[in-house]
């Protein structure tokens, strides 16, 4: 059991997957990709909803 998170999944054009055992692992992850491969310094707020609604369990 885990989370999973596509870059896919929020319309992004990448192929960008993460899985992690918990959401607290998960989000620095995603966070950090947003950063180094989006240029999202910080992520806004609307994007940070519908990433976590995209976010799957496993
Ligand atoms: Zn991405």
């Amino acid at each position: 059991m885990g989370y999973e998170f596509k870059c896919r999944d929020v319309g992004m054009n990448c192929g960008f997957e993460v899985r992690a055992d918990r959401m607290e692992d998960l989000m620095p992850v995603l966070e950090a990709h947003a950063k180094h491969s989006h240029g999202m310094e910080k992520i806004p707020p609307d994007m940070m909803e519908k990433a976590k609604a995209a976010i799957k369990q496993f």
